[in-house]
């Protein structure tokens, strides 16, 4: 006999956790697998920014914005320390040839209802004293949210439980279990399960699992690497980007005044490798210290290359991160589409499968993913469009070898 439930989802990321926990909420039978423990993937690796500064208008920040409007009351819900921190976002630079192309970003913010204003050095520094008397100014977003990225998961987890769910870690989907053209279950390393609805919410390993049925998602890997240091006195209680990470998002190249060669940094040219220059503080008071960026493959492994790049840049741009101590590096997966935004719909051409993966800033997608999913199981109105993150629309592609949010 095979075990049954309504709904089984793959993956114990934020995007399944946040999943099982809407279910659980309308009462929703449901189960859900993960393979090695909660936030074992991008999520458990990342910086924990739920970043609104440069998200695109449209469906892009109405995902985000979903889950940050109502963020104190749905961790209040969640009944977890989450280190939430809603404190907002800088971009620091340090180059006067930058300064007309931040002024223009804040404004162009403003102008689609994105608050944001542009601080002076001084000011800066009053927010994060880390920053040094190098930097000239910062864009600031006081939407810019911290979470602690593997409690953001343990928390959808823990309430997900608390209202019913199963949650079972250590247990691997091996294939996605087809009858014709229905999805009727999954066979694990731990037997079979039978389920009406099978939600494939395993970020970048969505792809191999879908393949298992014969089915294609247009889902690629970029690396992102990560150092972290020893503890330090806790005073960073923003996130912040410096302005290179600015090139990696279209919002920023699409202003008139951006010109590219004056955010390149000389050391990404000698590494050949990007840098989303970005840091956060822990509680603990770790900074973690991002983020190499590159497209190897499925590689999960940091390489010294990317450790220098993070290393020679911090150095150079933050002089105090000098006397900070190594604690560990490491690299994740993030998964990602050509146009950035996730898949979150009903698999075309099979019944009986949602698929709900392919998010490149899952701490603020992934919970309003997960709500998605869960009207899409009960039939309940959506919280914002559908539409958008449809698995049949135009311009996807099933190969993809570098990526510009
Ligand atoms: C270094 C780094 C920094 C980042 N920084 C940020 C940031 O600051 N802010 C932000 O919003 N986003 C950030 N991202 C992106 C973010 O981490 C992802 O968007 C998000 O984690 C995707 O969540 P997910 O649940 O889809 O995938 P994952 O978190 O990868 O979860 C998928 C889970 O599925 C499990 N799984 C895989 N195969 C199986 C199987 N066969 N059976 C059962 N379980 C399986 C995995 O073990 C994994 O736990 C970053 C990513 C990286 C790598």
């Amino acid at each position: 006999m095979r075990e049954k439930t309504d709904v089984l989802i793959v993956g114990g990321g934020i995007v399944g956790a946040a999943t099982a926990y809407h279910l659980a909420r309308q009462g929703v039978p449901t189960v859900l697998l993960e393979a090695e423990t909660l936030a074992w993937g991008a999520t458990g690796r990342n910086l924990g920014f739920i970043w609104v500064h440069t998200r695109k208008v449209g469906p892009e920040l109405d995902l985000v914005m979903a889950t940050r409007t109502g963020i104190d009351q749905l961790v209040g819900e969640l009944d977890a320390d989450v280190e939430l921190q809603t404190n907002g976002g800088l971009v620091f630079f340090q180059d006067e040839r930058q300064a007309p192309v931040m002024r223009e970003l804040v404004e162009q913010r403003n102008a689609n209802g994105v608050p944001m204003t542009l601080l002076s050095g001084d000011e800066a520094r009053e927010l994060v004293p880390l920053l040094p008397p190098a930097v000239l100014g910062a864009t600031y977003c006081p939407l810019d949210t911290q979470v602690e990225p593997t409690l953001w998961v343990q928390a959808f987890a823990g309430a997900a439980r608390r209202l019913g769910a199963q949650i079972r870690e250590g247990v691997r989907v091996e294939r996605l279990l087809r009858e014709g053209d229905r999805i009727v279950g999954v066979a694990t390393d731990a037997g079979e399960i039978e389920a009406r609805d099978v939600v494939l919410a395993a970020g970048g390993w969505a792809p191999e699992l879908a393949a298992t049925a014969g089915l294609e998602l247009p889902i690629h890997p970029m690396r992102l690497q990560i150092v972290q240091t020893l503890p330090m006195p806790r005073e960073t209680r923003h996130i912040v980007y410096g302005s290179n990470a600015l090139k990696q998002y279209s919002t920023f190249q699409d202003l008139p005044s951006f010109d590219d060669s004056l955010f390149v940094n000389e050391v990404e040219w000698r590494h050949d490798m990007l840098l989303l220059e970005g840091l956060s503080q822990k509680a603990d008071g770790s900074y973690l210290l991002g983020c190499a960026m590159d497209y190897p493959g499925f590689v999960w492994d940091a390489d010294l290359r990317g450790v220098s790049l993070i290393n020679e840049v911090f150095m150079e741009h933050i002089p105090r991160l000098r006397e900070a101590g190594f604690a560990k590096a490491w690299a994740g997966i993030l998964p990602f589409t050509v146009d950035n935004l996730p898949i979150v719909d009903r698999m075309p051409g099979v019944d009986g499968l949602i698929v709900a993966a392919g998010h490149v800033f899952g701490n603020g997608s992934g919970p309003t993913s997960g709500q998605l999913v869960a009207s899409m199981v009960t039939g309940e109105a959506p919280v914002i469009s559908l539409e958008p993150f449809r698995a049949a629309r135009d311009g996807l592609q099933l190969t993809a070898d570098s990526s510009v949010w």
